[in-house]
């Protein structure tokens, strides 16, 4: 635990893990972040291709891109689609909460807040043993333009590894999403296991796959696109050329490229609290008083996927704390929705 963190929120509102008897602050208990995957398959599928969204928290262009597909009718092949895989560090819009995701795949140790979920996404991959895996990312700047940029690009560990040919795979997408983008891509290749200018890849989640037998790519959109529009389309336009070297064919997926708004998901949640023993729903931003010694549980948020209910200024890992007073965020992702303020 980040013991700068645990200060801070004692300091301020007293709250502390532990469960004490005749206490006279409030108890909140708040869901465990699901892991969540999907599953997408047609009749007639060839290849098995799955899309990893979410590592980094503050990408959004990459998690609302998988999530996107997630809704859509699959008319060849098949899709295994974990859209958050840090949803800590997304609902923070951090790129990681509990320190960079994307190193923990050779090693994490057990006392990490980001165990249960590493080793969730690591068996998901070894039980569904994709032909191709794809992670993808936003990240910084413009590839093409900077040496030291990853943002635009496709990204390979080596050209070759083993029996794959990541380039020619590569090569092909990056040359023809070139053909729709107005800002183009580059291909980045790491030389993870060739050289040591980027040893931190082998601990990242394609290094990972790759010497797990499974070939895997990175994508990357740029965090400076101007609109989440805009880098949702990179990545969807990517993914269609990918999906075109695996067989995958997915009705309206030029519409979304063209339009996504129009298949996002913008509505307001509805959270339902447990305040001792009686239920309250919650649809916008609300005060209330609670007796001394209340126990407050949230016991539902229905919305879009990615809804969540965060506890302002407390750890987000904790699920269960006291606390004199709270605010409740209730959050899609990174967008803040409605507060729900607590005292007694
Ligand atoms: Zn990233």
């Amino acid at each position: 635990m980040d013991r700068r963190k645990f200060l801070k929120v004692s300091s301020i509102f007293g709250a502390t893990p532990l469960f004490a008897k005749n206490d006279n602050r409030l108890f909140f208990k708040f869901p465990k972040k699901p892991f969540e995957y999907y599953h997408l398959k047609s009749k007639n599928s060839k290849f098995k291709v799955m899309l990893i969204g979410g590592i980094h928290g503050n990408e959004m262009g990459a998690y609302k891109a998988a999530d996107l597909l997630i809704n859509s009718d699959i008319e060849k092949g098949e899709l295994l689609i974990i859209p958050r895989s840090n949803f800590t560090s997304i609902l923070a819009d951090v790129r990681g909460y509990n320190g960079d995701m994307n190193r923990k795949f050779a090693y994490i140790s057990k006392k990490d807040p980001d165990y249960h979920y590493v080793e969730l996404l690591k068996s998901a991959i070894l039980e569904y043993r994709p032909d191709v895996l794809i992670s993808m990312h936003d990240g910084y700047g413009f590839s093409i333009r900077n040496k030291r940029a990853w943002g635009q690009s496709v990204v390979i560990d080596e050209l070759r590894y083993k029996n794959f040919n990541l380039f020619s795979e590569a090569n092909f997408v990056k040359n023809h999403a070139n053909i729709y983008l107005p800002y183009k891509l580059g291909l980045i290749n790491t030389k993870t296991f060739t050289s040591h200018i980027h040893d931190e890849q082998k601990k990242a989640l394609t290094g990972w796959c790759l010497e797990h037998g499974i070939k895997a790519f990175c994508i990357e959109a740029s965090k400076q696109l101007p609109t989440l529009s805009e880098k949702v389309k990179t990545h969807l336009t990517m993914l269609r050329e990918f999906f075109k070297l695996y067989d995958v064919k997915i009705k309206d997926m030029d519409e979304m490229i063209k339009n996504p708004k129009k298949f996002m998901d913008d509505s307001t949640p509805v959270v339902e609290l447990k305040i001792n023993s009686r239920i309250y729903k919650y649809r916008a931003d609300k005060k209330i008083k609670v007796p001394k010694g209340s126990e407050i549980v949230i016991k539902s948020i229905n919305g879009p996927r990615g809804s969540f209910a965060v506890p302002i200024g407390v750890n987000l890992n904790w699920t269960s704390f006291h606390a004199r007073y709270l605010t409740i965020g209730i959050k899609n992702d990174f967008e803040k929705k409605f507060k729900i303020k607590i005292r007694s």
